[in-house]
């Protein structure tokens, strides 16, 4: 189905709220100039964070482009607010709006997937036939999880028995709260870990094993409740000096660790979970587990070519200059997002600054110019350690810690401050972002 926008975004009243660009998502909303006046056709993979954000921008910097955006799917999730609805502390309608409330007057949506991109043609074919050619294509699907992946395990599962899978989306982040709920006070034995794969907010993991540590104790229940995160390594998060600060606060909390443990399966019954570890499968039992999977880049993504060769080599992330995000040997397309090849930054937060990045390559293109804006890496995660107190780690390519507010804001400290960006700021920042504005 193919839709013209016409009506303005709904929620461009909100305009003012992200005002400061709260340092979660970025800085200063991008400068105001005279439309380039083009006949491009930009097509736009996906509406999430990134595509939906770059619409927007290019609407607004072009004059006479054709923007069609493709994206199935009808609602918009804002999925850093998973992380507060699985701890209870927001209901499931929270990450919910539509799609289409956030895209510009102007462009085009067609509802369907992408089924097949050519490369060489230069055109994306939609799951309903249609063929859609393009000057530029910014490949913006975000990733795949891949849930057939853990043998025993379904996302039917989800809320019962003990298990929980809040990335699965808003509705399996309330249902793990329900479990979480019952498990603390029940007592017994939780395992919260993370996948092998590279996979978004590589904090929502640990983020999630702290607020559990939270609830059980607030509940007044945590001499009976146990609670082991399996690392996928012998770290607990790519930064050194923040892994080093979370095996620290682990510690001092009493959460276990079980380092070079990858899930494999779930036996629901047995309420058995078995790791891949050095020395072979290990099992161990729960009364709580919450499931994320291996994460990938989409198949149509794998399937057109656009892969590394010999990099991630099961995981298919895209072939892209970790620097201006431009495909190494298609240079029309660009990725924006979680599905790029680049060696950080999956979090909405990278999202706000590959958009800059794109947008003066592509228009420099346009121009018959060289661009000259780089993505540094950045990557923000504001790791929650319990309710009320979070960490605001920002962090580059360097794995230098890069924080937006040096000296008022201390990165590795718990702070009231840092909770708020990400119960507050960081989704007003992220609308702002959406609606090209941030
Ligand atoms: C539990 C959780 C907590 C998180 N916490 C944070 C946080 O605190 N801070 C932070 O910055 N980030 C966080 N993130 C990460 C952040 O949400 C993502 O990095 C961000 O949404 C990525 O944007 P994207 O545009 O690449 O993908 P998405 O926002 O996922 O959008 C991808 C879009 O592409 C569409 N699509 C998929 N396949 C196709 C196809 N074949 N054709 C057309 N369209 C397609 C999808 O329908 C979707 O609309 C979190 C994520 C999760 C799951």
């Amino acid at each position: 189905m193919t839709t013209i926008l016409t009506g303005a975004a709904s929620r461009r009243g909100f305009l003012g709220l992200a005002a400061g660009g709260l340092a979660t998502l970025g800085a200063a909303a991008p400068a105001r100039t005279a439309p380039i006046r083009t006949n491009a056709r930009i097509v736009i993979l996906g509406a999430g964070a990134g595509g939906t954000a770059f619409a927007n921008r290019m609407v607004r910097r072009l004059d006479g482009a054709s923007v069609t955006i493709i994206d199935g799917r009808k609602d918009h999730w804002y999925q850093p607010g998973f992380t507060l609805i699985a701890a209870g502390l927001k209901p499931a309608g929270y990450s919910v709006t539509k799609t289409t409330d956030w895209l510009p007057r102007g462009a085009t949506l067609i509802a369907e997937h992408a089924a097949a991109i050519d490369p060489v043609g230069k055109s994306v074919t939609t799951t309903g036939g249609q063929k859609v050619a393009y000057d530029f294509l910014i490949v913006a699907t975000g990733l795949t999880l891949d849930w057939g992946a853990v043998e025993g395990f379904s996302t039917d599962m989800i809320g019962q028995n003990g298990i929980g899978a809040h990335y699965y989306g808003p509705e399996a982040a309330a249902a793990t709260f329900r479990e979480m709920d019952a498990f603390v006070s029940r007592g017994g034995q939780a395992l919260i870990g993370r996948p092998a794969t590279e996979m978004k907010c590589a904090g929502a993991p640990l983020k999630l094993a702290f607020l559990l540590e939270d609830m059980a104790t607030r509940k007044g229940n945590r001499k009976n409740v146990s609670i082991t995160y399996t690392a996928q390594n012998k770290a607990l998060f790519g930064v050194p000096i923040v892994s080093e600060k979370v095996r620290m606060l682990f510690g001092s909390r009493g959460i276990g660790v079980a380092y070079e443990h990858v899930l494999k399966s779930i036996d629901a019954g047995r309420k058995v979970a078995t790791y891949a570890t050095p020395e072979g499968d290990k099992e161990l039992g729960y009364d709580f587990i919450n499931v994320i999977p291996p994460q990938r880049a989409p198949q149509v993504v794998c399937e057109a070519g656009l892969s590394w060769a010999d990099k991630w080599v099961d995981e298919g992330w895209m072939e892209v200059d970790m620097k201006t995000l431009r495909h190494l040997r298609f240079p029309d397309i660009f990725a924006i997002g979680d599905v790029a090849g680049v060696p950080k930054g999956k979090t909405a937060a990278s999202v706000k600054w590959h958009q800059p990045v794109v947008e003066n390559h592509l228009i420099a293109q346009i121009q018959g110019k060289e661009g000259t804006e780089a993505f540094t890496g950045y990557t923000s995660c504001p790791l929650i350690t319990r309710v009320g107190r979070a960490m605001l780690i920002e962090f580059d390519y360097n794995n230098n810690l890069v924080p937006s507010f040096p000296g008022i804001i201390p990165p590795l400290e718990e702070l009231w401050i840092s909770w708020l960006m990400k119960e507050v700021a960081l989704k007003a920042t992220y609308n702002a972002m959406l609606r090209g504005d941030a």
